[in-house]
């Protein structure tokens, strides 16, 4: 894991923002995500490897292409958490969580319950993002949604955008994992975007 739940300081942290010196203390650090204990652990992994699960294994996807993604998910939720006005373990946040009814049901990269109800995608391979199929999804959940693009993603920000605005005045998050660094997008609703199937005729397949 690259970001935890830091107790002593109430805040979410990324393993960059620690040291072996301070963070050695036992049961200091938790997982934003299934609350259970981390130990801070940066010898064990990678660049992005920073906390693991002392009681089970990490459960978000690892490996391979979807590194990029997993860290990406870790990035947007720790700077939605630092916007939010309640202490991280008041926040219900999850990755590849179910949104919208059982019989059709997507998996939201990002999923914040409380104390807001926000959708964020993750775009880092513009193979399958099917966007205004989420939306609608999330939309009829009571959820808003945010669109973030990694900075080392298939397709720039700045495109993205430009072709979001044929449905919507939309602006995405940035997200570099080098950096570490989030540029908060916009939150769409009903209200910000068209979902007319003939509105997103315009819009690229990769993203549509
Ligand atoms: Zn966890």
């Amino acid at each position: 894991m690259f970001v935890a739940i830091d107790r002593r300081r109430n805040r979410v942290v990324s393993g960059r923002q620690c040291s072996h010196e301070t963070d050695t203390e036992n049961y200091r650090f938790q997982c934003l995500f299934c609350d259970e204990s981390l130990a801070y652990d940066p010898e064990s992994g990678d660049l992005f490897d920073y906390f693991t699960h002392v009681d089970a294994p990490t459960r978000l996807r690892e490996g391979g292409s979807s590194r990029y993604h997993r860290v990406g998910q870790e990035l947007i939720s720790q700077r939605a958490c630092t916007m939010l006005p309640v202490a991280p373990q008041n926040i219900s946040i999850g990755v590849e969580k179910h949104v919208g009814p059982q019989s059709g049901f997507r998996i939201a990269d990002v999923l914040i319950q409380e104390p807001i109800q926000l959708v964020i995608e993750v775009v880092y391979q513009t193979s399958v993002v099917n966007l205004r199929d989420r939306l609608e999804t999330a939309f009829a959940d009571g959820y808003g949604a945010m669109v973030a693009i990694l900075q080392n993603a298939d397709v720039s920000a700045a495109r993205v955008e430009q072709h979001l605005s044929r449905v919507g005045s939309i602006e995405v998050a940035t997200i570099d994992p080098h950096r570490g660094t989030v540029e908060i997008g916009s939150v769409i609703r009903p209200e910000t975007v068209t979902l007319a199937p003939t509105a997103w005729e315009s819009v690229p397949a990769y993203l549509a």
